[in-house]
């Protein structure tokens, strides 16, 4: 494997999400290609967010893993970091609230995102 991408559903928050995970160097040249993101060597995952250079007019929110560079036991917990990540940017952008006593739609949303995410890991 050296890198899979999923553009997930727009779902009901209706927002581009793209995951993907491969090694550091098909990754990182990718998202050098096509949205001009410089990754560190040392960076594992990430998430950002980012018009693709191709279609300046979308917003995207990319998640992604670097799959050589953590052990495959941390590759799905290093995806459900960078999905917090993500679920809360959508979430704020969104204006919706959450909080201790109403964390049940980020908390679906969350398990939504970790559903459609994960086959990007092998
Ligand atoms: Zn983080």
């Amino acid at each position: 494997m050296t890198m899979r991408k999923k553009q997930l559903p727009a779902g009901i928050y209706d927002t581009d999400i793209c995951v993907i995970a491969g090694t550091f160097d098909t990754v990182s040249k990718y998202l050098k290609k096509h949205y001009d993101h410089h990754v560190d060597e040392w960076v594992v995952g990430r998430f950002f967010e980012k018009a693709p250079l191709s279609n300046k007019n979308p917003m995207r929110r990319i998640m992604f893993v670097m799959t050589d560079r953590c052990r495959k036991s941390e590759h799905h917990p290093v995806l459900m970091h960078e999905i917090v990540h993500c679920a809360l940017s959508i979430f704020e952008g969104r204006g919706i609230r959450y909080s201790s006593k109403h964390s049940e739609p980020l908390a679906y949303f969350i398990e939504w995102l970790y559903k459609e995410s994960r086959e990007v890991l092998t």
